[in-house]
């Protein structure tokens, strides 16, 4: 079994306990991991506070990305209650749904890049701030899909944002490896939660991935969580710059 007693880390990104992210924190609580946990607003607040309370974290913040002072006090807590991080879960993605239904070639300048900024450009930000507490090195995680890759159905602007987080995963890895700062993208097979929903045709995509995935199964948080959770360990020191796929194997299909 993964083994984080010891480890402190934040997790970004849970909506509710459909999120992959919650799949993570739990995979990363009951190995033994010491937890801060945000939440997108005080809309979101009363989902996420239960959430917290089960996975016992010791910091519960509000984090909006677009407000770069919210991510500058979560890390700024951090500094304070614990003075350093072994590891960072970045999962979070947003564009406007008039931009997400279009075709690629018709989208807004002004939705591609507010996509690009909240859902790539702040895994660079979470990186920044990041790295001062991670002397003894640590490993930040974020997550992607298939669709950065391949043309899939109803993903559209998304693709090239995905990609370019791919992209960002492996240029942050090369240059903060030197301090022992491990860095992945998790690419998981398609999950039922609210930002999936906002795609067209995503129950449709869901049915198609389980057929055509070798191992004839869908994806669920818990398996997502515990690969997340392994790359926390010390066990795998020595993985950097990957696009970790967690999809029964869909992702080597035609
Ligand atoms: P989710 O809706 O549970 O989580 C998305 C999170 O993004 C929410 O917690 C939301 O609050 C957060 N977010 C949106 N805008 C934000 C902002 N401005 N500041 C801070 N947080 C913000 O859905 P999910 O599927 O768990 O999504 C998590 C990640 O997983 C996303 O990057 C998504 O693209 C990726 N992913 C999802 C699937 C899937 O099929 N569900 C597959 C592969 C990758």
């Amino acid at each position: 079994m993964t083994d984080l007693t010891g480890k402190k880390g934040l997790v970004l990104g849970i909506a509710n306990e459909h999120s992959i992210a919650y799949g993570c924190a739990r995979a990363y609580r009951d190995a033994g991991a010491e937890l801060a946990l945000t939440y997108l607003n005080g809309k979101a607040k009363p989902h996420v506070e239960p959430l917290a309370a089960s996975l016992e974290a010791s910091m519960l913040l509000p984090c909006d990305v677009q407000h770069d002072d919210q991510l500058e006090a979560v890390f700024d807590a951090i500094q304070q209650q614990w003075g350093r991080l072994d590891f960072v879960l970045h999962a979070m993605a947003y564009a406007p749904l008039e931009d997400l239904h279009a075709r690629l070639t018709d989208t807004s300048s002004d939705g591609f890049a507010m996509a690009m900024d909240i859902s790539c450009h702040s895994f660079v930000r979470v990186a920044r701030l990041a790295e001062p507490l991670m002397a003894r090195g640590g490993c930040l995680q974020t997550v992607t899909f298939l669709g950065s890759e391949r043309v899939v159905d109803g993903y559209n602007l998304m693709g090239p944002v995905k990609a370019a987080l791919e992209s960002t995963t492996r240029y942050l890895a090369a240059e903060l490896g030197g301090r022992g700062i491990r860095v992945h993208a998790l690419s998981p097979g398609p999950l039922k939660t609210r930002a999936a929903s906002g795609l067209r045709g995503f129950d449709e995509l869901m049915t198609r991935a389980e057929a055509k995935a070798p191992l004839s199964h869908g994806t669920g948080i818990g398996d997502v969580g515990a690969l997340s959770a392994f790359l926390n360990s010390d066990a795998a020191a020595s993985l950097t710059g990957n696009i970790e796929y967690v999809d029964a194997g869909l992702h080597i299909m035609e």
